[in-house]
């Protein structure tokens, strides 16, 4: 699909994926209702055979592209602030571009073409040596809820993305999606595009409707849903 300069476009991808369930499909049934493209970012060392082939069967049967993308190695917590994460400086180049490295084998060999190597940082975190490793380990780019000063690196591209519209603690619930929806047309009107990250894991009925409406108003407003690999593509540096 080509990328239209004058409409707003928005990536929607789906985090903590460990093959099909559910709640996950309920949330692709509606992106594929909008015609958006569904991004699943997976985490290699939960997926097994199974689980590949069930993806693989997603991305043939569906109307909209089924992209995988590769979310951290084992999703394990490194930490050491007291604030969770997988990678990060502290961990050093070594370590994070070995972890790195396996995980995206593991997905390019269960995965095959349903496999796009775009890294997403578990618990959105990392550091300056992260991207670093992911550019060495062979990563196209990243996508990341972006922060206003967040490390870059001239030749890695990074997809900012807007909004994860849960609320953790203490126990995980979704904002208002009449909110999600205004925080994401702001994002829109300014930077002409947003991104929304979602986690089918703590969703419920409530949100699957709020989902859909919000998709519907999203749609009304003239945006374009453009596969996350064509923005890379067209990326033009920091
Ligand atoms: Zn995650």
């Amino acid at each position: 699909m080509t990328i239209q300069p004058e409409k707003p476009w928005l990536i929607v991808r789906l985090d903590d994926v460990r093959g099909r369930c559910n709640k996950q499909d309920r949330v692709c049934d509606l992106l594929e209702e909008y015609g958006a493209p569904i991004h699943l970012e997976v985490i290699p060392e939960d997926l097994d055979e199974i689980g590949a082939t069930d993806l693989r069967e997603e991305n043939s049967r569906r109307s909209v592209a089924v992209l995988c993308h590769q979310h951290g190695y084992r999703h394990f917590n490194h930490g050491t602030d007291g604030r969770r994460c997988e990678f990060g400086d502290h961990r050093g180049f070594e370590n994070q571009f070995e972890d790195l490295s396996a995980g995206k084998e593991q997905l390019a060999t269960l995965l095959g073409e349903t496999f796009e190597p775009i890294f997403s940082p578990p618990w959105n975190r990392y550091g300056k040596t992260t991207l670093d490793a992911a550019k060495a380990a062979g990563l196209q780019g990243m996508s990341v809820l972006w922060k206003e000063g967040g490390d870059t690196h001239p030749q890695f591209p990074i997809i900012p993305f807007t909004l994860d519209p849960v609320r953790w603690k203490p126990t995980p619930v979704h904002q208002p999606w009449q909110r999600t929806l205004e925080e994401l047309l702001d994002s829109m009107e300014k930077e002409g595009s947003a991104g929304l990250q979602l986690h089918h894991e703590v969703m419920d009925t409530d949100d699957f409707d709020g989902l859909k409406n919000t998709l519907a108003e999203l749609v009304n407003n003239g945006v374009q849903f453009p596969p996350m690999g064509d923005l890379l593509a067209g990326w033009r540096g920091f």
